[in-house]
């Protein structure tokens, strides 16, 4: 029940107003030291109501205090113009009863009209970070006076490059008392600093691990011995398979362009989503998809974060996730709601150990699934380590150093170009110093007490 929150009572009555009965997990974990003006770092998907797990703590915040307003007092950044209308609403629907004024700023709408919604000053404003530092820049907006910061969806905001803006935009938020930091992934090591340079003293709150599987998903793996393997199963299963909607995930855009090129070649009416597709793409990509005249979508990880279609229930892995968090957040998407979902991951050598991982990280053992006629040349492993994964795929130091001696490796010189992408063996500890609170759906939920200001 909401009124376990200390909340105003005229948001108590929005809540009931809104026939929200149960808080959700995120609500209930975040709430209670959101109001209580902590700096919150959470990891939650859309669909878990992180939106009112801010909204609701933002707006008691706004009502307790009768302060003149002269500046915005909250402001809200997030990466999308889609999902700042939908906070825009959720905000609206809870302040209903209360007098403060909200307002949204985005790319693609009106300078001047945007300028004049400004010089009305609203309580709340919400926006994407470019327009936000173009108002900035001509002078029509002033952050100084802003209390309370959020940053919607930041690993998001991270991937669209909007990293410069977001540092500027907070530095400019000098005088905030509280900032709260939401992620749909745990991230990678951007996302670290930038949590570890915005919050202070954050409290961590992790709600999207296996908590967010969904019993009625059954997952599978096959495997496959190429690409074009791959292919092969993922046309199999779209004509064999009986699902309402499907999501394909690929790693990277090339691939995904790739696949949808391949599928619409054999008849199969798609759409593609990825980081080069415009807002515009987006849309009509997912407007399809909902109204149901397109039953595929291709989509890689970035382009697919904060979709929420109702009615999926099929999810194909063409490539293995990266993580176990990315894992999650593909395989979350099905079977919403008490429906059957299936989840298949279609496994090369190459996604063998990343596969395994995950099967560590969730605790489970996913179905291995043979389709007949279609058995490739790759049946996993042949020798598995305890953990799962592939023995003996890696060198041994003394055959390596062999290796090297033959192909003149230099051990001392500086690798030439880029730098790799690969993540630091202690990547963790510049984890800023905060407590973590995880719900993995085997522990149950604790939240440790503040420490004392
Ligand atoms: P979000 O994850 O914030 O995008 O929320 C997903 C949807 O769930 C939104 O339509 C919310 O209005 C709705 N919602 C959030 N919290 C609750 C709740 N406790 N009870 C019922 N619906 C909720």
């Amino acid at each position: 029940m909401f009124d376990q929150f200390a909340l105003h009572e005229r948001l108590l009555k929005a809540v009931a107003e809104l026939k929200f009965v149960e808080p959700t997990p995120v609500q209930v974990a975040a709430i209670p030291p959101a109001i209580e003006g902590r700096d919150l770092r959470v990891t939650a998907q859309t669909g878990s109501g992180k939106t009112a797990a801010f909204v609701l703590p933002m707006l008691n915040r706004l009502i307790g205090d009768a302060v003149v307003r002269t500046d915005v007092r909250a402001l809200i950044l997030l990466p999308t113009r889609e999902l700042a209308q939908q906070t825009l609403k959720e905000v609206e629907r809870f302040s209903q009863f209360t007098f403060i004024k909200s307002a949204m700023i985005t790319g693609g709408e009106d300078f001047k009209v945007q300028a004049a919604i400004l010089r009305k000053v609203p309580d709340i404003l919400i926006g994407t970070p470019g327009r936000m530092i173009e108002h900035l820049n001509a002078g029509t907006l002033i952050l100084k006076d802003v209390e309370l910061l959020i940053l919607d969806e930041a690993d998001r905001m991270l991937d669209m490059g909007f990293a410069e803006d977001v540092q500027r935009l907070v530095g400019e938020c000098a005088k905030r008392q509280q900032t709260l930091l939401f992620s749909a992934t745990s991230g990678g090591a951007a996302l670290r600093e930038m949590a570890a340079s915005v919050l202070r003293d954050p409290l961590h709150l992790q709600l999207n691990r296996v908590s967010e599987l969904n019993e009625g998903t059954r997952q599978q793996i096959i495997t496959a011995e190429s690409t074009e393997h791959k292919e092969k199963l993922v046309h199999w299963l779209l004509a064999n398979e009986t699902y309402k909607k499907a999501v394909i995930f690929t790693n990277t855009r090339v691939q995904a362009d790739r696949l949808y090129g391949r599928l619409v070649a054999e008849g199969v009416k798609a759409f593609v989503l990825h980081g080069d597709k415009d807002q515009k793409d987006r849309k009509l990509a997912i407007d399809r998809v909902k109204e149901g005249g397109v039953k595929v979508l291709v989509a890689t990880d970035v382009a697919a974060r904060g979709l929420d279609i109702e009615g999926l229930d099929l999810v194909i892995n063409f490539d293995m996730p990266r993580s176990g968090d990315e894992y999650v957040h593909r395989i979350g998407r099905t079977g919403r709601a008490g429906a059957e979902g299936l989840a298949i991951s279609l496994i090369c050598h190459n996604d063998w150990n990343l596969m395994s991982s995950v099967e560590r990280y969730l605790k489970q053992r996913f179905e291995r699934r043979v389709i007949k006629g279609l058995k490739g040349s790759y049946g996993g492993p042949k020798n598995l380590k305890a953990s799962g994964k592939a023995a003996g795929t890696k060198k041994k130091k003394d055959d390596k150093k062999k290796d090297d001696k033959k192909k003149g490796v230099d051990k001392k010189a500086k690798p030439a170009g880029k730098p790799t992408a690969k993540r630091p063996k202690n990547a963790k500890r510049d984890e800023p110093a905060s407590q973590i609170v995880s719900q993995d759906g085997l522990a149950p939920l604790r939240r440790k007490k503040p420490a004392a200001e």
